[in-house]
């Protein structure tokens, strides 16, 4: 399940993995949690060169449950750290180093690997169709309007603007969409689905239905 910030990605593809007994895997969460180290790590994350050199060294794990998602650095869980503004302002321009992005894909392959001999998994992301795994048997591309993205993500945070939201999903957006690794598209093969009219339940019962053609 691939697509830009705010489009219904995360609760989707929670809901779907739940509704059909499959793994969930959020693999922003582990670019979010990468970026974390750095900062924390003060590495200029600005600095690519910076960035690849250290990239090996953050531990990182996800649980894949989709009703009890997790995510540990160094052994410690950083489920609400990694969404601070600061690392959402920060992961885009860490999400651009190839090192990151290599790290990354070996340990989402072998999440990937484990899960298939256990049911199957939902994965979500900017690159999963395309890059992590393009033998999916299922691949979906989701979007919504900006305006409701932003709404959206306004809402999950509980603070700040629709407008600076906006501002800050369109830049990260733009970052995704133009770097040379793995941007931000629509695989092949994938269903492009918009789902502003609709509200999550809607979304699941679409999507599931697509999965069970
Ligand atoms: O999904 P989320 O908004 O938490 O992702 C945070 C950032 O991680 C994205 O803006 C993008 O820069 C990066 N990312 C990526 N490839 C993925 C998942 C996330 O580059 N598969």
């Amino acid at each position: 399940m691939d697509g830009p910030s705010g489009s219904g990605k995360s609760s989707t593809s929670r809901g779907v993995a739940d509704r059909l007994g499959l793994r969930y895997l959020d693999t922003g969460a582990q670019f979010r949690a990468m970026t974390l180290w750095m900062l924390r790590h003060e590495v200029d994350v600005h600095d690519p060169a910076a960035v690849a050199a250290r990239a090996g060294d953050p531990v990182l794990e996800s649980g894949t449950d989709p009703l009890d998602p997790t995510i540990t650095l160094d052994g410690q869980d950083v489920a609400e750290a990694i969404r601070s503004e600061a690392v959402t302002a920060a992961v885009s321009p860490v999400a651009t180093v190839p090192a990151v992005r290599a790290r990354l894909l070996d340990l989402q392959r072998r999440i990937i690997s484990d899960a298939l001999d256990d049911g199957g998994i939902v994965v979500e992301g900017r690159d999963i169709g395309s890059v992590v795994w393009p033998e999916a048997e299922v691949k979906l591309y989701l979007t919504a309007d900006a305006a409701a993205r932003a709404a959206r993500r306004t809402a999950e945070n509980g603070s700040g603007s629709v407008e600076a939201t906006e501002a800050e999903l369109l830049r990260r957006d733009q970052i995704d969409s133009s770097r040379a690794t793995a941007p931000l598209s629509v695989p092949e093969g994938a269903v492009h689905l918009d789902t502003t009219p609709y509200d999550l339940a809607e979304v699941i019962s679409r999507v599931v239905a697509i999965v069970e053609q």
